[in-house]
């Protein structure tokens, strides 16, 4: 396995590879990876010949007052990890080269960033669409992985890809959970072992809803508030939002419910914020 962290470097290795005639997969990350990230690499494995990560902490899609500087980077954990897993290029730049002097440019996809996340985190998909779009002329990969866990990103990252006509294919990935059914992510480790272990509450609560629609609620309102009822019972958690909306355009669902549409969530518990997102019918 490689590593490298000048752009320059990162581009010519990957188009190396191509006049070889060597499918390449991308894998973004912001590093302190874990069974969520590698399910991503694992599926690029799969399919390409070579297989490349990136780990870099964003500083464009994080907030003043959020977690840019504390987010955790175990760097040497993330390269045995990525090494074991079969990985050739780690791709860790840095945040000047990512970032140049009198950087001014980036990518807005409107109406899809508006709602959910992008109603609470302003400037994130801001950030995602500008440094996803920057690793992909860096990376100029052949299929890049996002997963499914943050649905709202992978549909603003599809939606960029069509509309700027980047030649790269997409490809989602299912959420990986915890046993307890909590999606992993890494900002999990911030818990306390008392919030830990309140926290799958947020994917019963989606489940709530998903039983609500099961037993017959065609209307998005009964199954968020059935969603919000079983939330409520663990009085940890402040919610900041949990919706039902169209897998696609990220609108407000509306009645009668298909099943296609996503149920989505976002609170905090204690000073950690978490979300996750089920579709409200399986498969
Ligand atoms: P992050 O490092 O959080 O920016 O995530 C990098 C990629 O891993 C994104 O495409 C995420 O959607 C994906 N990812 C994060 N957590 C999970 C999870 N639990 N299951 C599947 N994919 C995940």
């Amino acid at each position: 396995m490689e590593t490298v962290s000048r752009p320059e470097d990162a581009r010519y290795w990957v188009l190396a590879c191509q006049d070889r005639k060597e499918r390449v997969g991308l894998v973004p990350t912001m590093g302190a990876l874990h069974e969520g990230h590698l399910s991503l690499v694992r599926a690029a494995r799969n399919d390409c010949e070579r297989v490349v990560v990136s780990i870099f902490v964003n500083p464009a899609q994080f907030s003043p007052g959020e977690d840019l500087e504390t987010y955790p980077r175990p760097r040497q954990r993330d390269l045995e990890l990525c090494e074991r897993e079969g990985v050739d290029l780690v791709f860790e730049p840095l945040r000047g080269d990512m970032y140049l002097p009198g950087h001014s440019t980036y990518v807005h996809v409107e109406g899809l960033s508006a709602g959910l996340e992008g109603a609470h985190r302003p400037n994130f998909f801001r950030g995602v669409a500008t440094v996803v779009l920057k690793l992909f002329h860096i990376l100029p990969a052949d299929v890049a992985y996002f997963g499914r866990k943050d649905a709202q990103q992978l549909a603003v990252v599809r939606r960029m890809v069509q509309d700027l006509f980047v030649p790269i294919e997409i490809k989602a990935c299912p959420t990986v959970r915890e046993p307890d059914g909590l999606a992993m992510s890494s900002r999990n480790a911030y818990l306390s072992p008392e919030e830990r272990a309140a926290a799958p509450a947020l994917y019963q609560a989606l489940m709530a809803g998903r039983r609500a629609f099961l037993s017959g609620a065609r209307d998005p309102a009964a199954v968020t508030e059935a969603a919000r009822r079983r939330l409520a019972e663990e009085e940890r958690f402040l919610l900041q939002y949990l919706e039902c909306v169209d897998a696609e355009t990220f609108q407000p669902a509306v009645a009668p419910l298909s099943g296609r549409e996503l149920l989505a969530t976002a609170a905090f518990l204690g000073s950690t914020r978490l979300i996750d997102n089920i579709q409200l019918q399986e498969g």
